[in-house]
């Protein structure tokens, strides 16, 4: 049975209780990170931890847990046998269980830590033929740069996208493409790279930025400007970002191709950069 990470103890999963009374049950007032584990070690270790601890600091919990993360993945890791595979590590932590009331408890309770890890089987055909995407309303609210468990909108979107077919929904916010519901996009055009600025209206993936740092490698010029949805149908290449699906092509929108219709070259060679640098990068525990 799995093993996963509950407030100081590894136990199996079916043994991980928490009450209903918890905040993150209550009023989903919690933070999360998700980090990939690549058969011998994990990628960007430390950013997401950076980033785990943002996201408490910007909403004033704070918790000893997010010293011990990497510890607790590498745990995860280990007593799960997950050594030789594809894998992601999910940390969730919550302001903790008190009776239901909207201020922060008083006097404060220990937060939740809930932490799993995952076997996963990156979708191959998916990364070389690409994916079609729909475009859909941004509901959410104005601190998409926390990563907060709070995520009804973008189920909302994600289940939108999966009923139309799409592989993923892009996020309009004022006529401005924002990101995906769980992953950032880019675009050629011009033989520049864009992407949405970091803001409070996307998530700063730690994909997206690993990427931006690969094309400055390898003198691709990047521009941290958003597009409107009406410039969508004239980029000539766009693709996704994340820590699952790494850097994905997109090659159609509501049916429609983007640029040939299939990967372009400079998405097609940011593939095989990222791939090796996932080779050279990856931090064995
Ligand atoms: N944006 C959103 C809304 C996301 O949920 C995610 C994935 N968690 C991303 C972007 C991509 O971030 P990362 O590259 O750190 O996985």
């Amino acid at each position: 049975m799995e093993t996963v990470y509950l407030n100081g103890t590894f136990l199996p999963s079916a043994e991980a209780l928490i009450s209903p009374n918890d905040r993150g049950f209550l009023f989903a007032d919690g933070v999360y990170e998700v980090m990939r584990w690549y058969e011998k070690g994990f990628l960007a270790a430390q950013l997401h931890q950076n980033r785990l601890k943002r996201s408490l600091h910007e909403i004033r919990l704070y918790s000893a847990e997010a010293d011990k993360f990497l510890s607790i993945a590498g745990e995860l890791i280990s007593r799960n046998n997950l050594e030789g595979q594809q894998a992601l590590v999910y940390i969730q932590i919550t302001r903790g269980t008190a009776p239901r009331t909207h201020q922060f408890p008083l006097p404060p309770v220990t937060p939740t830590c809930y932490a799993f890890a995952r076997a996963i089987n990156p979708e191959q055909n998916e990364s070389i033929l690409g994916v079609n995407v729909g475009l859909v309303n941004d509901i959410r609210w104005s601190r998409c740069d926390i990563k907060s468990i709070a995520l009804l909108p973008n189920i909302l979107a994600y289940q939108e996208a999966v009923e139309k077919g799409f592989h993923e929904n892009l996020f309009v916010r004022n006529g401005v493409i924002t990101e995906a519901t769980h992953s950032n996009i880019f675009y050629v055009r011009n033989g520049k790279v864009l992407t949405h600025p970091e803001s409070v209206y996307i998530l700063s993936g730690i994909t997206r930025k690993l990427v931006i740092d690969l094309c400055c490698k390898l003198n691709i010029p990047v521009e941290e400007r958003a597009i409107s949805s009406d410039e969508l149908p004239y980029v000539e290449e766009a693709f996704l970002t994340s820590t699952s699906a790494e850097v994905l092509p997109v090659t159609h929108l509501e049916g429609v191709p983007i640029g040939s219709g299939l990967a372009g070259p400079v998405t097609s060679q940011l593939q095989i950069a990222f791939r090796e640098m996932v080779e050279r990068e990856i931090q064995t525990v």
